[in-house]
């Protein structure tokens, strides 16, 4: 078997993988088995750049990590993947802040990071870097003479060409993509929306098998849909901590039910539709009111970046103002946790209410309401609802499945879920619980990994490169 490479833009802490879920753990279980490299930024950053690496041996791994100067950290992270990339992929141009230097710094970075790496590889190697920081990461590896198989994994949504190609940039990130062999995506409607992209803006060749020829070579893109370690999140759920566990038994008493959300405050997570749902629910319902509340996580992300102190703001804002309206001096309707909480409490809380809201306006994949699903109890369950927008609605379709813009819609499910007979709820669950644990976190390494390994078929005509043609 050969040795395996992972690329991310941080390397995973392998000792206490176990805490970080079901992806880094899988991850390290498979570079273990098969040795190999966990290479990407350490987190640091330096005033000097340094192409001295931190590496650390394993067993059979080493891990490789690499500190960014402050201006590459501002250019590469804050600036193009989380600036640009970011809103883009998630279909909002409105909070585009394209900047030139942005990108030369995400070019730099990928320059950086393919030289250091390079130094690491062997022959036989078969390398999976993963997400949108590390897009030209293939193209700059290919100019040290890499000629390993190389795959890629886009963790976020792949927009509609008609987005992407109002971004500056378009043509050389679909070019980088082309320079992988396999392209992984969430969804078929992200696969499909690289499908035309490629079709309409470069002259790459489609292949009857579904690939592409580039440059001679065949390039594949494919929908890989990734998954969590169900049991190990459903043993966590069973256990629960003492404080979780008093919470619950006092909404018990009080014959109080929960509906969760749980989501970093990013704009992409569509929170204050998700509160005017809950708070058009209670209008729609007032004898819900003290019987049911909302308890949404979200921690802090991204802080440095403008936009997730807007949201912040307006979530605080929607969030006081309506348990100002609402509340009684013994029931609050909203809890609002900007805190972030550890894997084992969240599994214990999902178990311990009736709802899950899980509503982003765009998200990739969206493994809280995979979690949410593996943590309830089978002879009691809750009810997940699930915006048609995230990843996950296309294979969890026995979820109550909402148009997060779309208030009263949201409002009429979340009360559909908290009425719904035992029976209906124990059938979808059973369905949801069936779906996600065949597309876990093993199921979809491995998917992604066969795939990458399998041979091309050889010789390919040439057709004169993937270039972007004259469209762009
Ligand atoms: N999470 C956590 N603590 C928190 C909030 C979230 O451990 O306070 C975890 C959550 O259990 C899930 C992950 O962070 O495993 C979020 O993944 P998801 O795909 O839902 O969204 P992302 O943050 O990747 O956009």
């Amino acid at each position: 078997m050969s040795r395996l490479v992972i690329v991310s833009n941080r390397v995973a802490d392998l000792r206490q993988s176990q805490q970080s879920g079901g992806l880094a753990v899988g991850l390290a279980d498979a570079l273990k088995e098969r040795g190999g490299v966990w290479f990407g930024w350490s987190g640091e950053t330096v005033d000097k750049p340094t192409e001295e690496p931190v590496v650390e041996q394993l067993g059979k791994v080493e891990t490789v990590s690499l500190p960014v100067t402050q201006r590459d950290f501002s250019d590469y992270y804050v600036g193009y993947a989380n600036s640009v990339l970011w809103p883009l992929f998630h279909y909002r141009l409105d909070l585009v802040d394209y900047r030139p230097a942005y990108f030369k710094g995400y070019l730099r970075v990928n320059r950086l990071f393919a030289k250091v790496l390079s130094r690491f590889l062997e022959p036989g190697d078969v390398i999976w870097a993963h997400d949108y920081h590390l897009i030209p990461l293939a193209a700059q590896l290919r100019k040290h003479g890499c000629r390993q198989r190389i795959g890629f994994f886009l963790h976020i949504p792949f927009p509609p060409p008609e987005l992407l190609a109002a971004s500056p940039n378009h043509a050389e990130l679909v070019d980088a993509l082309l320079q992988y062999d396999l392209i992984g995506f969430q969804t078929q409607t992200d696969a499909n929306n690289f499908r035309r992209y490629v079709e309409q803006h470069t002259d790459a060749a489609p292949a009857p098998d579904g690939s592409f020829v580039v440059d001679g070579r065949s390039v594949r893109a494919d929908r890989f849909p990734i998954g969590i370690d169900v049991e190990a999140f459903r043993k966590m759920a069973e256990t629960p901590q003492e404080d979780v566990r008093i919470d619950t038994m006092r909404r018990h008493i009080l014959g109080r039910r929960q509906i969760i959300g749980v989501d970093r405050l990013d704009y992409s997570k569509g929170l204050p539709e998700r509160m005017k749902a809950f708070a058009r629910l209670l209008a729609l319902k007032p004898e819900l009111e003290g019987k049911v509340s909302f308890l949404q996580i979200a921690p802090p992300t991204r802080e440095d970046v403008t936009a997730y102190a807007q949201i912040r703001e307006e979530l605080e804002h929607l969030t006081g103002s309506i348990n100002g309206r609402l509340a009684d001096f013994n029931w609050t309707p909203i809890r609002y946790i900007h805190r972030s909480v550890p894997r084992e409490t969240l599994a214990a809380l999902f178990r311990a209410s009736q709802v899950g809201f899980v509503t982003p306006l765009r998200d990739g994949m969206n493994l809280v309401a995979k979690e949410y699903v593996a943590a309830q109890d089978p002879e009691d369950p809750g009810v997940l609802v699930l915006s048609q927008f995230a990843g996950a609605a296309e294979e969890m379709r026995e979820a109550l499945i909402v148009n997060p813009y779309d208030t009263d819609e949201m409002a009429r499910s979340l009360a559909q879920a908290l009425e719904m007979p035992l029976a209906e709820r124990q059938e979808r669950h059973r369905a949801l619980l069936a779906s996600i644990s065949r597309q876990d976190a093993q199921a979809w390494m491995r998917s992604f990994l066969a795939e990458l390994e399998r041979p091309a078929v050889a010789p390919l005509p040439s057709n004169g490169g993937g270039r972007v043609a004259a469209m762009r």
